[in-house]
């Protein structure tokens, strides 16, 4: 069994509880220290008789939480937590302020096997998929130093679908209204495009907002940005799409990062119109953000205006999303933007 506690959803803990011979509300005490009011340590954990406490710890049993390293503030409101994990491996988490409302943008791996050219956590070495107890307790840590969490992004370090089981229990701890209580309307999952774990996602009963990042619409342009475009053609994403609207009636966002003379031509624009006929969908184009060694560049601001027209003209919700926390490398695709090694 997993001997940590953050990990366990409220009926493994109610098992746990029973198998130390301990009434089951136990497994409530836990739970609610651990996800609402953020314990680090059993000991905090006040409510629990003390020999249970000692009879965990001496078993094994413990609450991980994640190293804070680094913090950094942008001038726009925008925060940003370098945490350290335990095999050395650094990941980053987004704090994004709207008014008084919060919203975090979370890893789900060290590094990304995925290696997208645009992406600075693509050009990173791959460590190792992250614990749904180490994805919720950015959750946890950034809502100590920031405040209520509002929403969650899962738009971080990695690829969320390449870790689909850790990811989904997060997003239940998360979801749990014993826990940080975030309404599963205001989570959602970005994906580069994974036709399997798209159906996998869509039978499932507990779902987030699905975002999927196309980019381009056709396999020639995105496979300048995408390896994984090489494996899965842009048709598998949109048939799994349909199924997914099919079986979920969901709307699905589409995000489109704009490259300039790569992807944001009026020409790429009207294919895409075409890509997304008969989807629900809002399209969001997103300026593309520059670290050092990426290729590209952002396309000019008027370019990204007229390609929105395009879309909205074929009457595609659509809209364009600034750069936010570009000033301490925290924007869209910049995350481990300071670990890579440039020979
Ligand atoms: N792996 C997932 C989620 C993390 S990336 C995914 O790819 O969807 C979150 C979003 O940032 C994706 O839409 C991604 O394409 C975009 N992105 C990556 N690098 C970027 C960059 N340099 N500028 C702007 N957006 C970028
Ligand atoms: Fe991974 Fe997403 Fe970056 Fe691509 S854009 S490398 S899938 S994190």
């Amino acid at each position: 069994m997993d001997k940590d506690l953050k990990n366990l959803t409220p009926e493994r803990l109610q098992r746990l509880v029973e198998m130390f011979g301990q009434k089951a509300f136990q497994a409530g005490y836990l739970f609610t220290f651990i996800h609402q009011k953020g314990a680090a340590d059993l000991d905090q954990i006040t409510p629990l008789p003390k020999d249970f406490r000692h009879a965990l710890r001496a078993r094994g049993y413990v609450i991980s939480t994640l190293t804070l390293r680094q913090q950094y503030a942008d001038p726009d409101g925008t925060r940003k937590f370098a945490f350290d994990l335990p095999g050395g491996s650094r990941i980053e988490t987004v704090c994004l302020r709207d008014g008084d409302r919060n919203t975090v943008c979370l890893s789900t791996q060290a590094g990304c096997r995925m290696g997208c050219v645009f992406c600075a956590t693509g050009q990173l070495p791959f460590d190792r998929n992250l614990t749904a107890a180490e994805i919720v307790d950015q959750v946890y840590q950034v809502r100590s130093h920031c405040g209520a969490v509002h929403n969650v992004v899962y738009m971080g370090m990695g690829e969320p679908l390449d870790n689909l089981d850790a990811v989904m229990r997060s997003a239940a701890l998360l979801n749990d209204e014993n826990g940080a209580n975030i309404g599963i309307r205001h989570i959602t999952l970005s994906t580069c495009g994974l036709p399997a774990a798209i159906g996998t996602l869509a039978a499932c009963d507990l779902r987030p907002r699905l975002a999927v990042s196309l980019h381009a619409p056709d396999d020639a342009t995105r496979r300048k940005l995408m390896p994984v475009a090489r494996k899965y053609p842009i048709d598998s994403i949109i048939a799994a799409l349909r199924d997914y609207q099919r079986q979920t009636a969901r709307r699905i966002t589409v995000e489109y990062c704009l490259a300039r003379a790569i992807n944001d031509s009026d020409t790429h624009a009207n294919r895409l119109v075409a890509r997304l006929k008969g989807l629900k969908v809002n399209v969001n184009l997103i300026e593309l953000n520059p670290f050092t060694g990426c290729p590209y560049e952002a396309s000019p601001p008027k370019r990204i205006k007229a390609f929105a027209e395009v879309l909205k003209n074929a009457g595609l919700e659509t809209a364009i999303r600034y750069r936010r926390g570009r000033r301490i490398q925290a924007a869209c695709g910049q995350l481990g933007a300071t670990q890579i090694k440039h020979p």
